[in-house]
């Protein structure tokens, strides 16, 4: 009798190691970070393959093949979602283009544009009612969207922010102590009304909230923080200084940080100078190296997904952009600009960080991120394939 349940017990453990050895290695939450040239394009991906892409970065070839590229990377045939966290350009340029090439189940927006009385706005508007017809969602804060097995919650839309805390979150937020207004009136009024969300997997917390603005972001975070922390940050607004204030980013405490910044957008001293403050931040990614930020703010370059060509990069670090053009004339830790080195070639012209600058066509990286459910997770670099791990904590 002993020796025959020994025997069963024998079997069933060299079952138990066939099924492990079958099962395939821990799942994680995929996130790819593109280079949309300071637009705004990210893919997630769930550990059992549902599929969320936020925005479709700006209109025409350039930023359409790199999201193709990435859907095909990541094995994606058709997504589950396609939020649009705004009406903008460099956000739904291309929504039409990518729709003849890959099946949308769902569709998820703030509503209507505020900017319906601008022509092109409002002839997308009607392209984008008739295309996402019984397939659309007007989310507001505290909805979640049924995601996989990643808990994703709606934190900002139509300039509504979550006031409900969070399980565990709803303390007060220190930063918001030094928070100043902004005169907000001159800035692209559907910034704000971006869809933000938050998405958690397991003890792993990522938040993205489109092009939300400075004002908007003391109405989530201050007095009391209604998220808690974050593990990884999108830059608000691609790293430009509308938006990304201390209230925000020191409230959310992300350990890593990455920014969409193209070539001339974003990546100011400001933006730089919160972020590298920002208690318990181990690191910046950025998309792209930033002129602005020039060799003093910018990340190392194996951080940088898109670099410039040599040149490029020796002119700008020789003729820095005008103080200015930190901060959009708010000069506040700006470098000195230094003279022109004798010989060098003309410096590109100065330009803020909200200004529109050439972007590059040529081949183009992005940064991928895998999250575990205990919280660790690695980033990896597709340029130079640099990876580096964050234990969970
Ligand atoms: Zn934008």
């Amino acid at each position: 009798m002993i020796y025959k349940a020994m025997k069963q017990l024998a079997t069933l453990a060299l079952l138990a190691t066939a099924a492990l050895a079958q099962t395939p290695a821990a799942k994680t939450f995929d996130m790819y970070f593109l280079d949309m040239e300071g637009g705004h394009s990210t893919l997630y991906i769930t550990p059992t393959g549902q599929t969320i892409l936020i925005d479709t970065g700006s209109a025409g070839d350039r930023d359409h093949s790199r999201i193709l590229a990435a859907l095909k990377d990541a094995g994606v045939k058709e997504l589950d979602y396609l939020v649009s966290t705004h009406y903008h350009g460099d956000h739904i340029g291309g929504f039409e283009a990518l729709l003849k090439d890959i099946p949308v189940k769902h569709f998820i927006d703030h509503g209507t544009s505020i900017e319906i009385d601008r022509p092109v706005v409002a002839a997308f508007q009607k392209l984008y009612d008739e295309t996402t017809a019984n397939k659309r969602t007007i989310v507001k804060p505290g909805d979640k969207i049924p995601f996989g097995g990643v808990n994703t919650v709606v934190v900002t839309s139509h300039s509504k922010v979550l006031k409900t805390p969070l399980p565990g979150a709803g303390k007060p937020n220190a930063a918001c102590a030094t928070f100043e207004p902004r005169d907000e009136s001159r800035i692209d009024p559907d910034n704000p009304n971006s869809v933000g969300l938050l998405f958690t997997y397991g003890k792993f917390r990522t938040i993205n909230l489109g092009d939300f603005t400075w004002n908007v972001e003391k109405d989530l975070m201050c007095p009391n923080n209604p998220i808690g922390t974050v593990d990884l940050y999108l830059t608000s607004h691609h790293g430009i200084d509308q938006s990304g204030s201390a209230a925000l980013v020191h409230g959310l405490r992300p350990r890593v940080a990455i920014m969409h910044n193209g070539q001339r957008k974003g990546g100011v001293a400001q933006t730089y100078n919160t972020l590298y403050t920002s208690p318990g931040l181990e690191d910046l990614w950025q998309i792209h190296w930033a002129f602005s930020g020039g060799s003093e703010y910018n990340a190392p370059g194996r951080f940088i997904a898109n670099v410039e060509e040599p040149a490029s990069l020796a002119n700008s670090i020789l003729n820095p952009p005008a103080a200015q053009a930190f901060g959009r004339g708010r000069g506040a830790g700006a470098p000195p600009a230094a003279p022109p080195a004798p010989g060098a070639a003309p410096a590109a012209p100065a330009r803020g960080g909200g200004g529109r600058g050439p972007g590059h066509d040529g081949p183009a990286f992005w940064i991928k991120v895998s999250a575990k459910a205990d919280g660790s997770f690695t980033v990896t670099n597709s340029r130079n394939q640099f990876t580096k791990s964050y234990a969970a904590k």
